[in-house]
């Protein structure tokens, strides 16, 4: 609860809604699903900002761009169902919106909410992550970041009362395979670790690898090291064993109740691995 809540606004208008969170007293939050902020009992804040009515709620393929366009009110249950996201790598970032939460959960909680809380183990934002989203973001101006940049600079980014109002996903280019595995208490159960892979290929040589990870850091992350190991190569089972026991090297997590930090380790690279084998059978 947020017990020291005294003003709740709904602008009709961006603009607006960017003032709003601009003063600096009352002290003023966006309000988007409301499931994580709801119930966070944050007693600094004092204003909220609700983002319902800013046109943000739509999922679309925009031929020009060549992009899935998500505007940041989408729900994960939208996220889910839409055509357009199910029909794009493999289907994966559907998949990971649906697997996020139950279907109350997912009704209310946003692609922008999720964003902007950046869970180490969201297996939506990793997967987002691989297939290289982008992340309009607006303050006094519009900018569109990588996600990967985007949650390394996230604290600074917010810090500016900026809103997330977009996550764009280009359509994959060539022969590209997708694929997301997870290891989790039970098969409801958040993961504990979680790895995605997009590998796109040219005359069977890879193009562009995309490896990300969830639980084995402050947030999910991306690993350009291996990714560029595997460019240019005719990827097979033993460059995969190579790329995933290097894996297991390069992260270093921290352990919990959950997992520790030597399971994480182990997982990443066999998360890896299984990812990025499904990704090259799917290959279309
Ligand atoms: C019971 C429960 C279980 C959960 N399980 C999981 C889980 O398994 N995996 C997982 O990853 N998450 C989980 N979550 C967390 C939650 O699903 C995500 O954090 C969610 O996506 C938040 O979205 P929201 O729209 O509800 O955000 P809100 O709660 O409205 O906002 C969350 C934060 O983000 C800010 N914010 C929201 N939208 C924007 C925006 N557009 N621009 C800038 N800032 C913004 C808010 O100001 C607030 O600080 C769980 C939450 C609950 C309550």
């Amino acid at each position: 609860m947020l017990i020291n809540l005294r003003q709740y606004h709904h602008p009709h208008d961006l603009q607006e809604a960017l003032r709003l969170l601009r003063r600096l007293r009352p002290r003023t939050v966006p309000l988007a699903g409301g499931s994580t902020l709801i119930g966070s009992e944050d007693r600094s804040v004092e204003a909220v900002v609700d983002l319902q009515n800013l046109g943000l709620h739509y999922v679309k393929m925009d031929l020009d761009s060549q992009s899935v366009l998500i505007g940041a009110m989408a729900t994960l249950a939208d996220v889910s169902r839409s055509d357009a996201v199910r029909r794009v790598y493999d289907g994966i970032i559907a998949e990971a919106a649906h697997r996020s939460a139950g279907s109350v959960l997912r009704n209310q909680a946003t692609i922008g909410g999720a964003v902007a809380v950046a869970d180490p183990a969201d297996e939506l934002l990793v997967v987002l992550l691989a297939c290289d989203a982008h992340v309009t973001i607006c303050a006094s101006d519009a900018i569109q970041l990588p996600l990967a940049e985007f949650l390394t600079r996230r604290d600074e980014l917010l810090a500016e009362h900026a809103l997330i109002t977009e996550v764009a996903l280009s359509l994959p280019q060539g022969q590209t395979g997708a694929a997301v595995q997870r290891v989790a208490r039970t098969p409801a159960d958040a993961p504990i670790v979680c790895a995605a892979a997009v590998l796109s290929f040219s005359n069977g040589m890879c193009t562009t690898a995309r490896l990300a990870l969830g639980g084995v850091s402050e947030t999910p992350v991306r690993l350009p090291k291996v990714e560029v190991m595997l460019t240019g190569q005719a990827v097979n089972s033993e460059l995969i064993e190579a790329a995933a026991e290097w894996i297991s090297e390069l992260v270093d997590p921290i352990g919990d109740f959950r997992g520790s930090a030597a399971y994480r380790k182990a997982m990443a690279g066999v998360l890896s691995a299984r990812a990025m084998k499904e990704a090259l059978a799917r290959l279309a």
